[in-house]
């Protein structure tokens, strides 16, 4: 199935809407929220419904939407600069113990900030 979940799991419960978050889509694989402590204005994360803590983790058919969405909220935050960010495991700065691709603007001057 494309929804796993882990009880304990931080982000299963955003998707679960068992802690709030701020939604901005939301596929039958795949959710997309801003993120709680944003580098610039519009820093988002995609994640899958599946729980894996690592991509490689991850069946395919829970990856399928991920850089499509992160695609489609690059172009609503308007930004032609940004980064996709996807880290894993602690070495390698994962905080959070659920697959996510950040997409974080880059912008020009520091109003982006905050
Ligand atoms: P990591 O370092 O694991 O790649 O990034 C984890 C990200 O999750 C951080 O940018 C952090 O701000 C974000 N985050 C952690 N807890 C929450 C939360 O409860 N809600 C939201 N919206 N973002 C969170
Ligand atoms: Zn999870």
């Amino acid at each position: 199935g494309v929804a796993k979940t882990l009880a304990s799991c931080i982000f299963c419960k955003i998707i679960k809407g068992e802690i709030p978050s701020f939604k901005l889509l939301e596929t039958e694989t795949t959710f997309a929220f801003l993120d709680i402590g944003p580098l610039a204005k519009g820093h988002a994360l995609v994640i899958p419904k599946y729980h894996a803590e690592k991509l490689h983790e991850l069946p395919d058919e829970s990856l399928v939407d991920l850089l499509p969405i992160a695609k489609k909220i690059a172009i609503a935050v308007g930004s032609e600069n940004y980064n996709i960010l996807q880290n894993n495991g602690k070495l390698a700065h994962q905080e959070v113990g659920h697959v996510h691709v950040h997409v974080i603007p880059k912008p020009s001057n520091e109003e982006g900030l905050g």
